[in-house]
């Protein structure tokens, strides 16, 4: 089984994707990590992140340490990571890979949970169950900046809700693959919806997906 998860930028799908694999004992794979590594690769080597043949060339031989680098997670690590995420040579070097995992999951497990921004729409059209998890952008830059202080960086409500935006603006108006909502998913809206209803309302239809019809 695949389950497709697509959304903006800390609208809640990486947590519902870890729960949901968790519970079904599904493999995970966080796309948007591959693209933050594409970009860490530039950013640790002083390139600029619109440099596109030396973009293309680190997401060819994808170094697959950083993918656990603790710089992954940074705000502008993310920003970098849109910004490659725009390039066609970009998406095309790192969909084998994910294309690969929704289908042969690691581990022998018996499905995979992918997310992402164009998982139902281009990685995995024919995933069995898609999800589109959304919030407005306010709740969403609140999220991140209660979440940058519980770390101890300082975040500034405003600016976080502009790079919300600038971020968005580029995932969603990109040519290639941009964020968009399969037909076929569920939408989520989380904007007034705590993570625990998320889930439960996400597991109920995967579960009645896994019976037998
Ligand atoms: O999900 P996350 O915020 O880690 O993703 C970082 C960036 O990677 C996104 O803003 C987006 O531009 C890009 N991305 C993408 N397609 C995916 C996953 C992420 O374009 N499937």
């Amino acid at each position: 089984m695949i389950i497709a998860i697509d959304g903006p930028a800390a609208a809640g799908k990486g947590t519902l994707a870890r729960r949901l694999a968790e519970k079904f004992n599904f493999a995970y794979l966080d796309t948007g990590a591959l693209y933050r590594a594409v970009a860490l690769t530039l950013i640790k080597g002083g390139v600029d992140p619109s440099n596109e043949p030396a973009a293309e060339k680190a997401s060819k031989a994808l170094d697959h340490a950083l993918l656990s680098d603790p710089e992954l997670r940074l705000e502008d690590t993310g920003k970098a990571a849109s910004v490659v995420a725009s390039m066609l040579g970009v998406r095309s070097n790192l969909m084998d890979f994910q294309k690969n995992f929704g289908v042969n999951p690691p581990s022998n497990k018996s499905g995979a949970v992918l997310d992402g921004r164009d998982i139902g729409t281009v990685i995995c059209p024919a995933a069995d169950v898609k999800f589109f998890v959304t919030a407005s952008a306010e709740e969403r830059a609140k999220r991140r900046v209660a979440e940058m202080r519980s770390r101890g960086v300082n975040a500034n409500f405003e600016e976080i809700l502009a790079d919300v935006k600038a971020r968005d603006e580029r995932d969603m108006g990109r040519k290639d693959a941009p964020l968009e909502k399969a037909a076929d998913a569920h939408l989520l809206d989380t904007t007034d919806l705590a993570i625990d209803a998320v889930f439960l309302r996400a597991a109920a239809i995967v579960e009645n997906c896994l019976k037998p019809q």
